[in-house]
């Protein structure tokens, strides 16, 4: 496993649901902490400041840090727990997947759980199990045991638990939790590269909080920041599945970052992403153009900040997002690193002033 894949299968598995990331700002410490200059938010949120040759302008690069996932509301007297969700979940995703209740005495394992098919009647078999009727097994014997030997209590964070697999053609990555790890791990990345480049701006990489519950977030570092341009690095849904047309989704794996055109949250600035694009193309660097009807990124708060701050987003394609088991394109992953650096080499004052008229 080369450094890269060891980066990104160590920041996937971390466990980290929207308002419980810390795990995952551990990691992002570790690796930024000793070549940027670090500052907070008070919710969470963690920037990375690297000053290049000028100190204007500044760019914002918004990764959030959490993934979806669950928080414990109460245990049952059979020391079952009933939960409820931190971010956009699908039923149908859910059932017989493996999770993490993270205790004040430790992380311990469960299974979400309902009643098996077997003993339901056709019609319940016909149905959609609802949220409200699953549970987690985490193998107590009673509430007592639960409370008292394992330390769950009510208010504990649930993250999803799969493994990361490099798939049999290496290109293809498999873990959970991409959305948005691999806009974390871009980020990182990004920095650790400009360590030795000359750049006339100052970048700022943020791991923000609670994207998945409303852009929390990136609203309160864009305060601390006060950015003039800003870049979400997130992920966005492949349309290269069976039974997705074109127009739905058209983004693939593979093809290069997505450049977004369009999501709910916010219409890109059009001279920012043409000059995004124009970059890609001198640079050879592949990307595909992405649109999203429904859901939005950091960018839809961090665009309307102040006075107003110019924005794109930059996304990984990525297949089953929102599941225990999504996967991304390893050259998809490499282009927005690619782009991200070409980007922040060339924006300089001058190129920010022509961007604003
Ligand atoms: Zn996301």
């Amino acid at each position: 496993m080369d450094n890269t894949l060891a980066w990104l299968k160590e920041i996937s598995t971390a466990p980290g649901v929207s308002g419980f990331e810390q795990p995952v700002k551990d990691l992002m410490l570790k690796k930024l902490g000793p070549i940027t200059e670090v500052s907070y938010d008070k919710i969470g949120s963690v920037i990375f400041a690297k000053s290049g040759s000028f100190a204007d302008p500044k760019i914002m690069l918004a990764s959030h840090m959490d993934e979806i996932g669950f928080m414990v509301k109460m245990i049952t007297k059979e020391g079952f727990v009933k939960f409820t969700m931190l971010g956009g979940w699908w039923e149908q995703v859910m059932l017989g997947q493996r999770v993490t209740v993270m205790t004040s005495k430790g992380n311990i394992p469960g299974v979400i759980g309902s009643k098996p098919p077997h003993i339901l009647s056709p019609e319940e078999r016909k149905k959609v199990v609802k949220k409200r009727e699953m549970f987690i097994d985490i193998g107590a014997a009673d509430e007592n045991e639960a409370r008292a030997r394992f330390g769950v209590r009510p208010g504990d964070p649930i993250a999803p638990q799969s493994e990361f697999i490099v798939m049999a053609n290496e290109k293809f990555l498999m873990a959970k939790a991409w959305d948005n790890r691999v806009g974390c791990a871009i980020v990182a990345e990004v920095l650790e590269k400009l360590h030795n480049e000359i750049h006339a701006n100052t970048v700022y990489g943020v791991g923000t909080v609670q994207e998945e519950v409303g852009l929390r977030g990136a609203q309160t570092s864009a305060n601390v920041i006060n950015p003039d341009i800003a870049f979400a690095v997130d992920t966005c849904i492949a349309g290269d599945t069976p039974g997705i047309t074109e127009d739905l989704a058209s983004s693939k794996l593979g093809k290069g970052v997505a450049i977004a055109i369009y999501d709910a949250s916010m219409i890109p600035h059009t001279k920012l992403r043409n000059f995004v694009i124009d970059t890609a193309e001198k640079n050879n660097i592949p990307y595909q153009l992405e649109f999203t009807e429904g859901g939005g990124t950091d960018a839809g708060k961090i665009h309307v900040h102040a006075t107003g701050v110019p924005s794109l987003v930059l996304s990984i394609p990525t297949r089953y997002i929102h599941s225990h088991n999504s996967i991304i394109h390893r050259d998809d992953y490499e282009a927005a690193i690619r782009l991200l650096v070409a980007i922040i080499k060339n924006l300089d004052a001058s190129k920010y002033k022509e961007l604003l008229k």
